[in-house]
């Protein structure tokens, strides 16, 4: 499945697998690459699992790092979603999950 890339006002297609454009997954450093692979094929096919909790961390931290160096808005969806999963995690309830839901998918339309 194909998607868009997640950098903050890039709309160019991107593999699903790599989250990003070609350029800018390339700007990405070379352990966060691993890290974003590693933690997505751990959380593979199970949205609720804390297993979610680095993938979403590492998420954020490769569209904040593409935001910093094209001087864009860190802000971002993945941010937020791992806020209200971690909260969900502490809270024991469930209630967010459509929130976290929704901050993902508008992530993934292309921003700006
Ligand atoms: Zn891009």
């Amino acid at each position: 499945m194909n998607g868009v890339c997640r950098a903050n006002g890039c709309s160019t297609p991107a593999q699903a697998m790599l989250m990003m454009c070609p350029s800018h997954w390339r700007m990405l450093p070379a352990a966060l690459q691993r890290t974003l692979r590693r933690s997505q094929q751990e959380c593979a096919g199970n949205e609720r699992d804390p297993a979610l909790v680095p993938y979403l961390d590492a998420c954020a931290q490769a569209v904040e790092f593409v935001a910093m160096r094209e001087m864009r808005t860190p802000d971002n969806r993945y941010r937020q979603a791992l806020a209200l999963l971690e909260a969900d995690l502490l809270g024991g309830g469930d209630q967010s999950h459509d929130h976290l839901r929704t901050c993902l998918q508008a992530q993934a339309a292309p921003a700006d």
